[in-house]
């Protein structure tokens, strides 16, 4: 075995120190148990706390009055865009204009019990709530708009825990309440459990025994952030 004189040894010290707590930092957001454990939540915005949907079909059909239109019950996968164009191959683009469009996100309402329950979250001991969202790649309006509706409905302080990002997957996080069903990304194995947040356009998938479903904000979060601490 080596081994390694005092003189050696002591400076090597403080950066084996660093190490250790940059591991033990890692650690605290992947699977490490223990009693101080902080849970690091991670909250989507659009279709989870701001009703992309409604507000969606309130713009297009005020803008298109008459184009046929997809009612709230009758939509079915993620991408508004898919189902429209499928409608009509036209009505794609028309429908992707409507979230292009200045003050889109900006005057999204919130959904129901959203708000409250992230202002819940991040009173909560040892719990860190981020907004985690991803912007669309035409940048004209969006990501400015999300900002100024996190610090409209939530507060200038909660800009410091908001996330923008395209890929969700190389967030550190314990849960993440998201309604879209595949967050897919370079990661292939993310630190946190995806929570299936229920939508008009996710709840007639099949039930997936491996993934939890939220299915609104009545809906026990408070026992899934729970389970997470045990
Ligand atoms: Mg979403």
């Amino acid at each position: 075995m080596k081994t390694f004189k005092a003189g050696i040894a002591m400076p090597l010290l403080p950066r084996a120190l660093r190490a250790l707590k940059a591991d033990a930092a890692w650690r605290r957001c992947s699977d490490a148990p223990g009693a101080d454990r902080r849970l690091r939540v991670l909250v989507d915005m659009d279709g989870v706390i701001a009703d992309f949907e409604g507000g969606f079909l309130r713009k297009y059909r005020a803008r298109y009055p008459r184009e046929p239109y997809v009612a709230l019950r009758e939509r079915r996968g993620f991408w508004v865009s898919s189902q429209y164009g499928q409608l009509r191959s036209d009505l794609c683009e028309k429908a992707i204009s409507i979230w292009q469009s200045k003050n889109f996100f900006l005057e999204l309402d919130p959904l129901p019990g959203g708000i409250e329950a992230v202002k819940e979250m991040d009173k909560m001991e040892n719990t860190d709530v981020f907004i985690c969202t991803s912007p669309i790649k035409h940048y004209d309006h969006c990501p400015y708009e999300k900002y100024a509706w996190i610090e409209k409905h939530l507060g200038f302080d909660f800009l410091e825990r908001t996330i923008l990002t395209r890929d969700k997957t190389v967030v550190c996080g314990d849960i993440l309440f998201d309604d879209k069903p595949d967050i897919i990304g370079v990661e292939p194995k993310p630190t946190w459990e995806h929570v299936l947040f229920t939508a008009c356009h996710n709840k007639h998938l099949p039930p997936c025994p491996t993934r939890r479903r939220l299915l609104s904000w009545a809906d026990d979060w408070r026992g899934i952030l729970a389970s997470k601490r045990r």
